[in-house]
């Protein structure tokens, strides 16, 4: 049985509540819609960005453009504006990269418009001082073409459109070329795509996508008419044709010319895109920040960087914030400033998504604050006894700004801890460089980095979503929301 004191209150404790808890004060209402974070939406979201299919969201790759679709569409969804058009803010990021390089006689030949190989990159070069021609419809083939060492096959009539039988008979065709000990096999196409879309291209590559002739290795090299009119000359080609076309014998000699292919170093630029949403807040010009990158590792060979707690977690995260913030906001809970939700490309190739975001934001604005978000779903080594725990970074830079907001979340979540231990300057792991958080920091604003430091599986394909501490994550999401919302919502100093 309760002491009499303790009936008192529970007496009164509902009467308290009536009169005395003020329905739309912001401390309460953060409280309030921090409960809010759901756990079973932070679980999916992060199991799919961190899903094979997603193959590691290295950058570039089709699994980083489909988390950032993905990321897109949850922002929409939760009702953020987007900050850039369709979200996207798309910048060109430079990679190395090798391509081929193919020179029959005195012709050099640009990739992709007068031909395409699957040539696999590991090879250094093919060369040959000869070329030969084959009816890859000729129920003899290769009739007197009994060795073909050292030699290049030019197949005709080559990939036409759509007929599965010539598929079929090319397929065996550069089979039994590979048999017979040729060097390449030219493919001329009908269907070649200079001037071609991507779509279309990335057909062709399927093309060359057939397993029992990408398991020989043989190099197959789907040229332009043009390449093969080169070859030959003009009169030549055409009875070329004409002999294809009556027989399945073909007269004509090989051709002793020098054919190259081979791979140089070279750099291109490929899309990437930050994707950004925010919610209006009373002061149009002036901004909080909060990001977590999405991009990872990627793969390598049939290794795949999973990045579960690098960066899915905070990625979650992220999508979760933004949902809740919207629905406070919809509730009449307006922030002093706009709340600019952002998910970083490309972190893990030198902060280049957070670098080119700032240096592109607009000087007539003003960011207040930025809260970064990067692994934050595990555990360290030494917090086994105080498990309720995050790294924060920052506050000791701007203790003016932050240390009375973080007091009262700490006051609002007894039992969770925020560890400050990392926050120097002369930190040797230089934590405060490297993530997100850092650009804005170059900028002197002032920044707080939320971080697990985990390191057993650091950047390693064991990053995985099952060694996510789900409670924990979803504590460090409350805290990191109150701390955001109390910061946005705090009257003009
Ligand atoms: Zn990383």
């Amino acid at each position: 049985m309760a002491n009499m004191k303790n009936f008192f209150i529970l007496i009164l404790l509902p009467f308290f509540n009536f009169f005395f808890v003020p329905v739309s004060g912001q401390s309460d209402s953060a409280f309030y819609y921090s409960e809010k974070i759901l756990l079973p939406d932070l679980k999916s979201d992060l199991a799919f960005l961190a899903s094979p299919r997603l193959e590691g969201r290295g950058t570039p790759g089709t699994g980083l453009e489909m988390a950032g679709d993905f990321i897109k569409e949850k922002f929409q969804g939760a009702g953020l504006k987007p900050f850039f058009r369709d979200y996207k803010q798309i910048f060109y990021q430079e990679m190395d990269t090798l391509l081929p390089v193919l020179e029959i006689g005195r012709h050099k030949y640009s990739f992709g418009k007068d031909y395409y190989t699957s040539f696999p990159k590991t090879r250094n070069k093919i060369s040959s001082n000869n070329i030969v021609f084959a009816n890859a419809n000729g129920k003899d083939w290769p009739g007197t073409l009994k060795d073909l060492r050292n030699k290049i096959l030019v197949l005709l009539p080559g990939l036409t459109n759509g007929d599965d039988s010539s598929e079929q008979k090319v397929s065996a065709g550069i089979i039994r070329a590979h048999q017979l000990g040729a060097r390449a096999v030219l493919l001329p196409s009908c269907q070649f795509f200079a001037g071609k879309d991507k779509k279309e291209i990335d057909q062709l590559k399927d093309q060359f996508d057939n397993p029992d002739i990408n398991s020989i290795g043989l190099p197959v090299i789907c040229v332009s008419r043009a390449v093969i009119l080169n070859l030959v000359g003009k009169n030549n080609f055409d009875s070329l044709m004409q002999t294809f076309e009556k027989s399945n014998l073909i007269r004509f000699a090989g051709i002793a010319i020098s054919f190259r292919l081979k791979y140089r170093k070279a750099k291109v630029l490929k899309p990437v895109f930050n994707v950004a949403g925010f919610i209006p807040g009373k002061d149009t010009s002036r901004y909080l920040v909060i990001g977590a990158h999405y991009d990872h590792l990627g793969r390598m060979g049939d290794r795949i960087y999973y990045g579960a707690d690098d960066n899915a977690s905070g990625t979650a995260t992220l999508i979760q914030l933004a949902r809740v913030f919207s629905e406070a906001n919809r509730n009449g809970h307006i922030p002093q400033m706009n709340v600019l939700f952002v998910a970083f490309t490309a972190e893990e190739k030198g902060l280049a998504g957070s670098d080119y975001f700032v240096s592109k934001f607009s000087s007539k604005n003003r960011i207040e604050a930025m809260i970064n978000m990067d692994m934050i779903g595990r555990s360290d080594n030494n917090h086994r006894s105080a498990k309720d725990y995050v790294f924060v970074i920052g506050r000791d830079y701007n203790p003016g700004f932050w240390m009375s907001t973080l007091t009262d979340v700490e006051n609002e979540l007894p039992g969770f801890y925020a560890d400050y231990s990392i926050n120097a300057e002369n930190d040797p792991e230089l934590l405060m460089q490297r993530s997100d958080q850092y650009p804005f920091f170059q900028q002197e604003i002032p920044v707080l980095f939320f971080f697990d430091d985990m390191k057993k599986d650091y950047h390693l394909p064991s990053d995985t979503v099952e060694k996510i501490n789900w409670d924990l994550l979803k504590k460090r999401a409350q805290f990191i929301f109150l701390t955001a919302y109390k910061i946005s919502h705090k009257e003009v100093r």
